[in-house]
């Protein structure tokens, strides 16, 4: 079957045409600047690009072009639509209803039409993307797999914050957790590697990338990650704060004249590695600035890996030890001096890096010493390999 991933944000699409009989990625690209002047779809067939400046008003123009461009002659994959056999959307936030993906028909609809409270930001445009297709391509089933979905299986005592339990009743503030696509695909990756069932693994799963969060999973099943109710939670991220003395916040909020709207814009986009570096909120340029003497780009790399380090303790007390932390996404595949930053120091939960097989970018290695106890994985994250996965067996199955 094929299988075409969408992943839409406010103003952006991503997408892949993938052929789930060898797995191979037939086309791939970006649709940017919807519903802005200058928008442009940059579509990919193996080494080709084709680049399409065209004025894309909304999602539906979007999707649209992409799926001409799919049938293009010149630049085309396939011959016509009716061989996409389905297609499978990221979905941001499926609050306490999706505990795993599911195949999207009317009630699905009203129920993510009700999550939009949890991510105003996110999940409209997931919305908007599922019904253009709906409109585009009538009759093709649609799936949508959530980023909040894997973490269903934390316990209420991990979930639960120290609020009058009243709000959790009225308003689902709750922990929920992101990124569970990739700690999905790469715990499953890693009991492979590992050769292990699942059902008998324990993982730290450290996602690290502009985006960071990390989750302690134990036979497959998520028992704990650092982001909450929204993503701005946990780790010291790229624009983003993390954990907060939450009185910090007011605080802010009185003395620089911020409403709550613009303190959570504040939160979200200007702290971070960025707002601590005062360089950027990119990594590889944090890491040239500190090579280069940058004493705070210096000190938003050592936060960073102390945060790391920090959940990885935490989260082996919560798994009674691992089997292995794995590092993925952008930072986690690409720089083995975070890592080496972060795994220097555990030898007390038996890991050791090999600094040679540590030395590698993007690629999936186990970078651990010979006969450590607690192996440390590189696993490129594949995030629409797990989407089309489920697509494929949620429709077979329907
Ligand atoms: P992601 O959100 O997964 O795309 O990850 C983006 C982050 O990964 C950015 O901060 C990048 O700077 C960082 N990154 C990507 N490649 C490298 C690299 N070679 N060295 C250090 N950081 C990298």
């Amino acid at each position: 079957m094929k299988v075409l991933v969408l992943n839409c944000g406010s103003s952006s699409l991503k997408y892949q045409l993938m052929d789930m009989a060898d797995k191979a990625v037939q086309a791939k690209g970006l649709v940017e600047r919807i519903g802005i002047p200058g928008s442009q779809l940059t579509h990919r067939r193996g080494e080709e690009k084709r680049v399409v400046e065209q004025e894309l008003p909304s999602h539906r123009e979007a999707i649209a072009l992409v799926l001409e461009t799919l049938v293009d002659r010149a630049f085309g994959v396939i011959s016509s639509l009716g061989e996409i056999g389905a297609v499978g959307h990221r979905v941001v936030h499926g609050g306490e209803k999706f505990a795993s993906s599911v195949l999207i028909n009317a009630s699905v609809m009203a129920a993510l039409a009700e999550c939009v409270e949890l991510a105003p930001l996110h999940n409209p445009p997931n919305i908007m993307g599922i019904e253009a297709c709906q409109k585009l391509m009538p009759g093709v089933p649609q799936v949508a797999v959530f980023d909040t979905a894997f973490h269903q299986t934390m316990p209420p005592y991990a979930y639960i914050y120290g609020l009058p339990y009243e709000l959790y009743e009225k308003y689902k503030i709750r922990k929920y957790g992101f990124h569970g696509t990739s700690h999905k695909y790469v715990s499953i990756r890693a009991a492979e590697i590992l050769g292990k069932p699942m059902s008998e693994t324990r993982l730290i799963t450290c996602h690290l990338g502009n985006g960071a969060s990390i989750a302690a999973v134990k036979g497959g099943k998520s028992l704990e990650t650092s982001m909450g109710f929204t993503p701005l939670e946990g780790l010291m991220m790229g624009t983003r704060s993390g954990d907060l003395d939450p009185a910090i916040v007011s605080f802010i909020m009185e003395k620089e004249k911020l409403n709550a709207e613009e303190a959570n814009e504040f939160l979200n986009k200007k702290c971070g590695v960025l707002g601590v570096s005062g360089v950027s909120s990119d990594f590889r340029d944090i890491e040239e600035a500190a090579a280069a003497g940058n004493f705070r780009a210096q000190l938003a790399l050592d936060i960073f890996a102390h945060d790391v380090k920090k959940y990885v303790g935490a989260y082996a007390a919560v798994l009674d030890g691992a089997d292995a932390i794995v590092f993925t996404a952008g930072l986690g595949e690409n720089s083995p001096e975070m890592r080496q930053a972060v795994a220097g120091g555990l030898s007390y939960l038996g890991v050791a890096i090999d600094p040679e097989k540590n030395n590698v970018r993007g690629k999936e290695v186990d970078i651990s010493m010979d006969g450590s106890s607690c192996r440390v994985l590189v696993i490129p994250t594949n995030e629409e390999l797990m989407i089309a996965r489920d697509t494929v067996e949620i429709v077979s199955a329907s």
